[in-house]
């Protein structure tokens, strides 16, 4: 389960976070999950619970959106969302599309007490 490690990931970078804006207590966390990063939002907010339990972040809320895999054409230079992994330009039907968004995690917003 590689959720395991993102969770452990995630809590280092909280834990700095928290240290830069001298934040003691936090109830909720906004979470970016890329489409294509293979991170299930479920099993990831489980090992955020079980590796959290009895630290001071117990409790801390995970709130989870995933986002799609958008593309960005050369040829045209317009953004679009990715559907079923087809690497093409909707719009002129272009193949060198470079990838942005829809992979990794990151943090978006954290609710401090
Ligand atoms: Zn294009």
């Amino acid at each position: 389960m590689h959720e395991m490690s993102i969770a452990q990931n995630l809590i280092d970078v909280l834990r700095d976070e928290m240290t830069k804006h001298r934040v003691k207590t936090l109830r909720s966390v906004r979470l970016d999950i890329g489409q294509m990063s293979a991170i299930v939002p479920d099993a990831l907010s489980f090992c955020f619970q079980v590796i959290t339990d009895g630290t001071e972040l117990e409790g801390v809320k995970l709130i989870m959106d995933v986002v799609p895999l958008m593309g960005y054409c050369q040829a045209c230079d317009k953004e679009f969302k990715i559907k079923d992994y087809t690497f093409l330009c909707p719009t002129c039907g272009g193949t060198k599309i470079d990838t942005i968004g829809g992979q990794g995690m990151s943090v978006v917003e954290m609710d401090a007490e």
